[in-house]
């Protein structure tokens, strides 16, 4: 984080005064890689569009794996969060609608790995996405307002990371049942801070959830404790389940649709999105 610590000292934080309908913006954030956060993106984004909400996935990860798991193409990126970071076109230019109604996304390319330095120490460069998503729902038809936004961070507390947290109301934390999960998590938490006292008072920790959980083994259930002791935060947990093939469980590689998966996987996600529903509700109202 060095190479950023100067970012909270310059960009101080003018508030942006949202419109009522403003879409709930939450982060998938934890700088370790293969925790989560993608499969969360991809199958919380299609269970919320399954009950209703109109969802928008931003894929802020140069890899662009939530872009490829909703089947978009390399060659229908030609507008990309690069783009939009970069000042060079509007959100909504970005936006390709999936397979699955009412979820689009935002796509990402290999281009976005060049933004901290292009950017370089450009004022209100930790405000790009905050300020391109609040452009997102002005002037839109109200059938297409978005009422989620899912943004999927890279594996990094990097400049897209602060980003992503200087737009959100709210960062959820996928972390991987595992021995060392709660390494890391101390600096991602410190991270968040960082960014609540100068870049955006409103973060909240919406909660963790826990991937790879199994309650039949004693790791998971510790881990479920150590979290719950060691941050107070709301846990859910989104086991895929041992007897569905991970090539059958709701993650990308195929574009997901919750509707169409008959595994029980789909119905943690399913049961996620309605818990997380009622947790932005109670985070809103505070
Ligand atoms: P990240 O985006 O954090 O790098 P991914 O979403 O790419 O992580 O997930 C890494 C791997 O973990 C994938 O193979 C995915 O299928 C698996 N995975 C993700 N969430 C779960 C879950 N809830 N249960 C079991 N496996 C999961
Ligand atoms: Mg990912």
């Amino acid at each position: 984080m060095t190479e950023n610590s100067q970012v909270f000292q310059e960009d101080t934080a003018p508030k942006v005064a949202r419109a009522p309908g403003h879409p709930r913006i939450l982060s998938l954030a934890n700088q370790k890689g293969g925790v989560g956060k993608t499969t969360t993106a991809i199958n919380l984004g299609t269970a919320l569009a399954a009950i209703g909400e109109r969802v928008l996935i931003v894929d802020l990860d140069p890899q662009g794996n939530a872009s490829t798991g909703l089947g978009i193409d390399r060659r229908n990126r030609s507008c990309s969060t690069y783009d939009v970071l970069i000042g060079e076109a509007p959100l909504r230019e970005s936006v390709v609608p999936t397979a699955v109604p009412r979820l689009h996304i935002a796509p990402s390319t290999m281009d976005l790995s060049g933004l901290e330095l292009e950017l370089g120490t450009t004022p209100g460069r930790a405000f790009r996405l905050r300020d391109a998503i609040a452009a997102l729902n002005s002037n839109a038809a109200d059938d297409s307002d978005y009422t989620y936004v899912l943004i999927d961070c890279p594996p990094s507390l990097n400049l897209l990371t602060v980003n992503a947290m200087a737009a959100s109301d709210a960062i959820l934390v996928p972390l991987q049942c595992e021995f060392f999960a709660l390494e890391g998590l101390s600096q991602l938490l410190q991270t968040v801070e960082q960014v609540r006292t100068t870049l955006n008072p409103n973060l909240s920790i919406h909660g963790i959830v826990l991937t790879m959980f199994d309650s039949r083994n004693n790791l998971s259930n510790q881990v479920v404790a150590d979290v719950r002791q060691f941050m107070g935060a709301k846990v859910y947990d989104t086991m895929i389940p041992r007897n569905v093939r991970i090539s059958e469980a709701p993650s990308y590689g195929k574009p997901v649709l919750v509707y169409d998966l008959k595994c029980v996987g789909s119905e943690a996600y399913l049961k996620l999105a309605t818990e997380v529903i009622q947790r932005e509700r109670e985070l809103k109202t505070h």
